[in-house]
């Protein structure tokens, strides 16, 4: 067999690569040592907590909102097999969809684990241990990235456990607890927050979410501890025990010798993720990695071995699936001759609680340690007729525009539906729009989205109109 480009790992970053490679005319392999196609992001990763947040938000509005919205339910249970199960079915979508995808741009899936024999030959061992060799022109490294998680941990996969397990749990348990205050422990605590456990939260550092907007980590706390969340900010895990029925957890204030123990069904923990290259024999060719593990590459996404380029959670930047996504597309029209371009300055990131937080471009704090000279405007939810007339009134709008040139440099959105909401500020920024641009531009009453405008408009000189 032999390939103009052979990928390694079918998540975001892989299968996103191959279309576009197919797309180019380039005759293009595929290896996934999983059973099915898709990676974290569609197997155990963004799909099915999407999924589980959906049907916890449903259940959470049911027992908490309906009544005061005029509707009245008896006998409201939640049925943690159905639930689950239904997770399972969306994710099976999802991936049968990737199977239709390849099919369609006749790009070859080999399934088995992949690893390098030089930088033109890979081996390919299925499951059976039988092997095949592949050779390729050029390979494109999009082996992702799996839970970091220390062994004074003692992860175990049953009460210890990782997102992984915590999709699979088919039970409401009485108390977890959540090691990290980062995306994965705010979207997965809120899943069983709503559902009725007790979430207790370990932070180390003083604030969760902490590389986002200060702004949007304090409303996010408040409206987690409206649901319920305790918070450990500033402390430390000091050991975890699995005592059977139970997990025990050490932990210890940051700055001081006080210890104390929580007692819960789990112990979530979501302190990270790390890069996976492991048996992929980058050794054989010799292709560097940082410190962290993940793989070295140039900004073509190339390597230090020529033909060999790297993708997604496994090379530096934000593990997301829309950056994987870019770089695959990169990566691709790269090979192809093109001059593709990404712009790492405007990923925007999202985090799926309720309210949702969104965020791209600077932060405040990141203005100021630049020396970079903004002004900020602000708008919060509850002066939004849209956002009293279905009760979600958490939450503001934040744009940072440059105190001269009126660029808009960083939009950070906490609130219902800033998700989608978010994109519009991505779009206006990629053509380095202003704060006065959105103020002049009509949005749709009464819509979420009028809070970016009236943001924009205060930062263009305290010209909001309902606030
Ligand atoms: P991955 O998706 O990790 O895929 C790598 C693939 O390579 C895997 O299928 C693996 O089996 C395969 N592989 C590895 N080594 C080999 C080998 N040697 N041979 C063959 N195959 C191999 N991101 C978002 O943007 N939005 C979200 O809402 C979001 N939610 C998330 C929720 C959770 C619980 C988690 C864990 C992650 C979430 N992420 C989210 C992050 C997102 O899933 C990752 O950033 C994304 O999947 C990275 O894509 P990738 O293609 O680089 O790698
Ligand atoms: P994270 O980096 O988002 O958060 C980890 C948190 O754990 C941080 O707040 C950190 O300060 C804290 N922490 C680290 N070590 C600790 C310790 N020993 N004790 C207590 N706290 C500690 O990581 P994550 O939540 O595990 O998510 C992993 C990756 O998956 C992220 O990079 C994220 O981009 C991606 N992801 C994205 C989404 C999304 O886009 N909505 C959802 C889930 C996951």
């Amino acid at each position: 067999m032999k390939y103009d480009v052979t990928v390694i790992g079918s998540g975001p970053g892989g299968y996103v690569a191959a279309i576009r490679c197919a797309q180019l005319g380039l005759k293009t392999a595929i290896i996934e040592k999983n059973a099915t196609l898709g990676g974290t992001c569609l197997n155990v990763g963004c799909i099915p907590s999407k999924a589980l947040l959906d049907s916890s938000e449903h259940y959470h509005n049911a027992h908490k909102t309906f009544k005061e919205h005029g509707i009245q339910l008896d006998n409201l249970k939640v049925d943690m097999n159905q639930m689950i199960d239904r997770k399972a079915k969306v994710v099976e979508e999802n991936v049968k969809g990737i199977d239709f995808l390849m099919k369609k741009n006749k790009i070859d899936v080999l399934a088995g684990y992949g690893s390098f024999i030089n930088a033109n030959t890979i081996q390919v061992t299925a499951t059976d241990g039988s092997t095949s060799e592949v050779q390729t022109d050029k390979t494109i490294i999009a082996t992702g990235s799996v839970p970091n998680i220390p062994e004074a941990f003692n992860f175990d996969g049953k009460r210890i456990i990782s997102s992984t397990e915590a999709l699979e749990i088919r039970e409401v348990p009485k108390r977890m607890i959540v090691v990290g205050g980062g995306v994965i422990g705010m979207e997965l605590g809120s899943v069983f927050g709503r559902l009725g456990t007790e979430i207790e939260v370990v932070e180390y550092m003083e604030r969760i979410i902490p590389t986002m907007d200060k702004d949007c980590s304090k409303q996010l706390q408040r409206s987690l501890k409206g649901l319920g969340f305790k918070f450990h900010l500033k402390h430390l895990v000091k050991s975890v025990k699995n005592t059977g029925k139970s997990v025990v957890v050490e932990v210890q204030k940051r700055d001081s010798d006080e210890v104390f123990e929580i007692k819960a069904d789990y112990c979530l923990v979501s302190i990270g993720r790390k890069a996976f290259t492991d048996k992929l024999g980058l050794e054989q060719i010799g292709v560097t990695t940082d410190e962290r593990g993940r793989i070295d590459v140039d900004a073509h996404l190339q390597t230090n071995v020529p033909g060999v380029f790297a993708i997604g959670d496994v090379v530096k930047g934000a593990m997301l699936a829309h950056k994987a996504e870019e770089e695959g597309v990169f990566v691709a029209e790269f090979i192809a001759g093109q001059k593709p371009h990404i712009n790492y300055d405007l990923i925007p990131g999202v985090v799926y609680t309720w309210p949702e937080v969104a965020a791209v471009g600077h932060t405040e704090e990141a203005l100021k340690k630049a020396g970079i000279p903004y002004k900020a405007g602000k708008f919060p939810f509850k002066a939004l007729g849209r956002a009293r007339a279905s009760m979600d009134t958490d939450g503001m709008v934040k744009v940072l525009a440059h105190k001269e040139t009126d660029e808009i440099l960083g939009v950070h959105m906490v609130g219902a539906r800033t998700a989608d909401m978010i994109a519009e500020a991505v779009a206006v920024m990629e053509f380095r729009g202003s704060a006065e641009d959105v103020a002049r531009i009509c949005h749709a009453h009464p819509t979420y989205t009028e809070a970016f405008k009236e943001a924009a408009l205060d930062a263009t000189g305290k010209r909001a109109l309902h606030m």
